[in-house]
């Protein structure tokens, strides 16, 4: 606890399962109070019972970060049972992975709006209430597929690239007003998103081609999340770390 979040008030998006409930216990374990929010409120509220018997403060919040209507309703509730959110990882994201000759429109718009105008949507609704208090942290969820190139992805990678390129532009507006937004890119880490995958012959071997020859932990992210986070990262603005075991 070099750099303690005691007593902060975080938001995660996508905490009903993977990273983003990862991210949500990483930041309770570091005093945060955190609300964790996704779809699925019976997920959420399992990942927020997981904190609050660590002896943690957590708050378990649907939200469709697809929908603006519930998006200013978790923020909303969220300021009144908590307080305000210093903190926000905008992590929720879905695929929809299929070659560019076949990708449905449906592919497109759902990946696109959940994964880069989600990150915008909720960004906006949280700096505009971190905007009057000048202060606050926000970590943008993006991916090596964002600067990399990967097939049958289009959706995704265009998604991730957008979500570096909405963070500089966040930084550069959002910074004069206090508030840091930067972004984290990490490299393959198993959970639903690409459980499909990597269960799959062709996906084993994907993971022998990389470098180094393993998927990443959920809990290798953990310094890099914390950094952005905490007061460790009180001059770091409009950056996306990376963090991927070299895997580019
Ligand atoms: P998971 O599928 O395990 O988690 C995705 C989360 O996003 C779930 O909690 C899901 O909850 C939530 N979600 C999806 N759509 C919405 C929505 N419309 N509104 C609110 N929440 C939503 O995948 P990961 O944990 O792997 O993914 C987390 C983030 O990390 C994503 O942005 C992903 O792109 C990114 N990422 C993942 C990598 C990996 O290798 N795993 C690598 C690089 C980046 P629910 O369905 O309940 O709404």
């Amino acid at each position: 606890e070099v750099y303690p979040l005691q007593d902060r008030i975080a938001l995660v998006t996508g905490a009903s399962s993977g990273l983003g409930r990862h991210f949500g216990l990483l930041l309770a374990a570091n005093g945060a109070h955190v609300a964790l929010a996704a779809r699925s409120i019976d997920r959420v509220a399992d990942t927020a019972k997981a904190i609050t018997d660590q002896g943690g403060k957590a708050l378990a919040v649907a939200l469709d970060v697809t929908d603006r209507a519930s998006v200013d309703a978790a923020v909303a509730r969220i300021e009144d049972e908590l307080g305000p959110i210093q903190i926000l990882v905008n992590n929720a994201g879905v695929a929809a992975t299929a070659p560019f000759l076949d990708m449905t429109e449906q592919d497109w718009a759902q990946v696109l709006d959940t994964n880069l105008t989600g990150v915008w949507r909720v960004g906006q609704a949280v700096a505009r209430r971190m905007a009057p208090l000048g202060r606050g942290s926000i970590i943008n969820i993006s991916s090596i597929i964002g600067h990399g190139v990967q097939r049958q992805q289009a959706n995704y990678s265009v998604a991730k690239a957008g979500v570096a390129q909405l963070t500089r532009i966040m930084a550069l507006e959002l910074g004069e007003l206090g508030i840091r937004v930067n972004a984290l890119a990490p490299g393959y880490v198993a959970t639903e998103i690409n459980h499909d995958f990597f269960a799959s012959e062709k996906g084993k071997a994907y993971i022998t081609r990389l470098f180094p020859r393993r998927l990443g932990e959920a809990s290798e992210l953990d310094g890099a999340l914390m950094l952005l986070a905490s007061d460790a990262g009180s001059y770091i603005q409009g950056t996306t770390i990376t963090v991927d075991g070299g895997s580019l």
